[in-house]
């Protein structure tokens, strides 16, 4: 393993052919096509158009587009994405780099512009993201061009290409990365993939392409909600007080790492303690990257690799050689997250009940027809009208700032298995819930956290109890005494 935090050479597990086509030399540009890493600093694709670039002696032009029109957009989460634009295009233009911001009015629109574009590029880079939309969309586009299409996986430390198989258990994934993260560790996007860098410059674009696709109007990207309201969105999920974009994102990762972090494992779990990074909506809107995380936690520890333990044992603490906050830190940022992205990635049904184990499936379909004292309907639950005060306050955080604790999590997925008529019933609850208003929805962890509900990663427990059968129970009375959230209560539920 390299000793330092120095530039190995483009990790080819990152990377993959998404079609047959040859790069066209002729083409005027190579084209990035942004949809996951939203950011300009250490992203495997934009280095990876970068360094095509550089080979062709052509310019880069950078697409980020945003879609429409499909389950789950709404003014809140466009106008989070909206910030991420605003930075990025500022950030281009100061270094005079032709960067278009693109939001569809009509579904479809964003592939057509890419088809459109692909047509006059040398060849095309775009984010690899393993979540249906996503893969869909990407798959779609491929196909239809006639230049080479990569994708390249700018997610988390581990490539999920790394490993073919999902893991069953945190356990076992972690030791999995303990035996295998030291071989990618190092392996790190360029902080800054467009600093110093020459290329010709692009003139101008085709007249058709501003034409039929206009790029993003200032108005919009401030998003104005007189811009939204014309947008086929939901305008019922009104923007959070959270401003999305890398810039935001990197002034919240400071005052993490300065003021939180030593006191995270204990505050953590206590939601008025306010003890987590609250970096959620920025990861997955890849505002921020997990490798800038990385970097600045080990900096900040003068951690050094020869400081890793050789022993993969699997256990949480003692193998990063860092302070045990750190560690607490690193096992949510990438044992926990990228074991998401590992089961996405891998098993292709990640959002069926289906793909629950066995003993899981077992168990809920015994308890499936057991009486229940409470049957919310999906109404009632969404609007927080239940007898629980507590889970009314987390459905309240929730739809009012678009984030949800993780704790009260755990426990507001668990109720709702509890006053649902049955547990696929809870699983479309819980999925509707989460990804229309949660700023991190329609992540890999939207779907690992919610499934873990159900027994995913988990294991049996006894006593077996009704509903749940052996799956892990929860109840609001404990949670109230273990947890500090007077004031949580107070903010979302008061009496
Ligand atoms: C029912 C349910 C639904 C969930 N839905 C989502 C979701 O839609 N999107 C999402 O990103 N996470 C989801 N989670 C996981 C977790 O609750 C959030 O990642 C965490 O609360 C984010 O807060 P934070 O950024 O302050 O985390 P921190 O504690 O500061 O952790 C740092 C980072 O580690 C990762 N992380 C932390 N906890 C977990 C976890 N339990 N599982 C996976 N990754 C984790 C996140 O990327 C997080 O930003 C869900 C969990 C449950 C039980």
């Amino acid at each position: 393993m390299a000793k330092s935090f120095d530039k190995e050479p483009f990790p080819s597990l990152r990377l993959v052919r998404a079609n047959r086509e040859s790069p066209d030399i002729n083409g005027k540009f190579v084209l990035y096509w942004m949809t996951a890493a939203r950011r300009t600093t250490w992203n495997f694709a934009l280095e990876r158009a970068v360094a095509l670039a550089q080979e062709f002696h052509k310019p880069l032009f950078i697409v980020e587009t945003l879609n429409s029109e499909q389950r789950w957009c709404s003014d809140r989460h466009h106008a989070f994405v909206l910030s991420g634009m605003a930075d990025n295009k500022k950030f281009c233009e100061a270094r005079d780099l032709r960067y278009y911001p693109f939001v569809e009015s009509q579904r479809g629109e964003t592939m057509e512009l890419i088809e459109a574009l692909a047509a006059h590029s040398c060849a095309l880079v775009a984010d690899d993201f393993p979540v249906k939309p996503f893969t869909q969309d990407a798959t779609h586009v491929a196909q239809r061009i006639g230049v080479s299409m990569e994708r390249v996986d700018s997610n988390g430390l581990l490539p999920m290409r790394a490993t073919d198989r999902p893991f069953p258990t945190a356990y076992s994934f972690r030791r999995f990365l303990q035996k295998t993260l030291p071989d990618h560790l190092l392996n790190l996007p360029k902080a800054k993939p467009l600093a110093r860098i020459k290329l010709p410059r692009l003139r101008g674009l085709p007249a058709e392409i501003r034409r039929n696709w206009p790029p993003t109007p200032s108005k919009l990207l401030s998003a104005d909600t007189s811009a939204l309201s014309r947008l086929p969105i939901d305008h019922n999920v009104v923007p959070a007080r959270l401003v999305g974009g890398p810039s935001a994102a990197g002034k919240l990762l400071k005052q993490f790492l300065r003021r939180k972090l030593a006191a995270y494992p204990e505050s953590r779990n206590h939601p008025d303690a306010d003890g987590t990074s609250g970096l959620s909506p920025y990861l997955h809107l890849g505002h921020i990257s997990a490798h800038e995380i990385f970097v600045e936690l080990a900096k900040m520890q003068k951690w050094s690799p020869t400081d890793l333990s050789e022993k993969a044992t699997g256990k949480r603490e003692g193998w990063w050689g860092m302070s045990q906050a750190s560690e607490t830190f690193l096992d949510q940022l990438v044992t926990w997250r990228e074991l998401g992205f590992n089961m996405c990635f891998n098993a292709k049904d990640y959002d069926k009940f289906d793909s629950l184990s066995d003993w899981a499936k077992k168990t809920l379909a015994e308890h499936e027809s057991d009486r229940r004292e409470y049957i919310y309907s999906s109404e009632e639950l969404e609007q927080g009208r239940t007898h629980d005060r507590i889970w009314n306050a987390a459905q309240t955080q929730l739809v009012r700032e678009g984030m949800l604790h993780n704790y009260m999590r755990m426990l507001w997925g668990k109720k709702i298995l509890q006053w649902s008529a049955g547990p696929a019933e809870a699983l479309e609850t819980m999925i509707e819930l989460n990804n229309k208003y949660a700023l991190d929805g329609q992540d890999p962890n939207s779907y690992s956290g919610i499934f873990w509900i159900l027994g995913r990663y988990d294991r049996p427990w006894g006593p077996e109890r009704p509903i749940f059968g052996k799956i892990r129970y929860m109840s609001s009375d404990n949670t109230a005494r273990k947890l500090k959230l007077h004031q949580y209560l107070d903010s979302f539920a008061p009496e």
